[in-house]
Order: structure tokens, then C-alpha cells, then sequence
């Protein structure tokens, strides 16, 4: 391990053992599910939009492993704020760094502590839930849903 690595695995655990933006988003815009069957990992996002589809408000809840867990979490902090299309782009580099590929590293914040997971490919899944949930519910808020029923599972993504 070096100190890369140790660095790294704390953060994560951190984000495990206190989850950020934790519970429901009462006057939500969209809600949606997403799992993980190959781990077991689950993800419930409720989010509130303004006219200009800003994330005014995001919540989580849900369980799985720490790497899904703490991935909700960081995902959460980084697209509050923030338009739907500015946390695609996001998304985009995440998964261009689970493909091993070169991102910019002080742009990814917390993210880049899950570098790592990109060398075990079944991981993949746990670190790529919360992102695949959130593109969920991107694509229903711009159908002009709220989510209901709507659901994404990670067996599906190549
Ligand atoms: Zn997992």
C-alpha cells in the first residue's frame, strides 16, 4: 500500500461510516432506484431541480459495500449546486477513469480516492451505481417524469 492508497481508502471509509445528504427530499422533482445484484448494492436518489435545472436538493438512502456507499455520498456533495448536464460531465470522467483512462485529477475532488476500483473490474459496478442512478434521473426529469416506477440496474451497463 502506499500512502496514495491509505489516503484513499480513508476517505472512503469516511463517506461509509458518515454518508452525506443522507434521507428524502420532501418537494422532490424526481425520484428513482437503482441496484447493483451483482453486490447487492442499492441507491434511492430523490432530487429537487429549479426552473433551471439546477440541483437545488439531493438525498440518498439505501445500502450496500463501502465502495457504492461512499460513491453516493461523494456523488451527492459534488452535483448539489450544480446544472443536470455540469453532473454528466462529472459522471463522464468517472467513468472514464474506471476505463483506466487519464482524467484530470484536481477537478474530480473526493472522487479520485475511488481510482483504485478501476483495477477490479467487478467493483466497477459498486462505484458506477450511484452515477447510472443519476443519469436515471436525468433522463426522466428532461421526459418531464418524476421517476415514479423508474428504475436502473447496473447488470444492464456495458
Ligand atoms: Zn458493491
Amino acid at each position: 500500500m502506499s500512502e496514495f492508497d491509505d489516503l484513499y481508502q480513508a476517505i472512503i471509509l469516511d463517506h461509509y461510516r458518515k454518508p452525506r445528504n443522507r434521507g428524502t427530499v420532501p418537494d422532490a422533482s424526481v425520484r428513482v432506484d437503482g441496484k447493483n445484484p451483482l453486490c447487492g448494492d442499492e441507491v434511492h436518489l430523490e432530487l429537487r431541480l429549479d426552473e433551471n435545472g439546477r440541483i437545488e436538493d439531493i438525498k440518498s438512502s439505501g445500502h450496500g459495500c463501502s465502495i457504492s456507499q461512499a460513491s453516493i455520498s461523494i456523488m451527492t456533495e459534488l452535483v448539489k449546486g450544480r446544472t443536470f448536464d455540469e453532473g454528466k460531465q462529472v459522471c463522464e470522467s468517472v467513468r472514464t477513469m474506471m476505463r483506466g483512462g487519464e482524467v484530470d485529477e484536481e477537478a474530480m475532488g473526493e472522487l479520485i480516492a475511488l481510482k483504485g476500483v478501476s483495477k477490479f473490474p467487478v467493483r466497477i459496478k459498486c462505484a458506477m451505481l450511484s452515477w447510472t442512478t443519476f443519469e436515471l434521473a436525468m433522463a426522466e426529469f428532461k421526459a418531464g417524469r418524476d421517476g415514479a416506477g423508474a428504475m436502473v440496474s447496473t447488470e444492464d451497463e456495458k
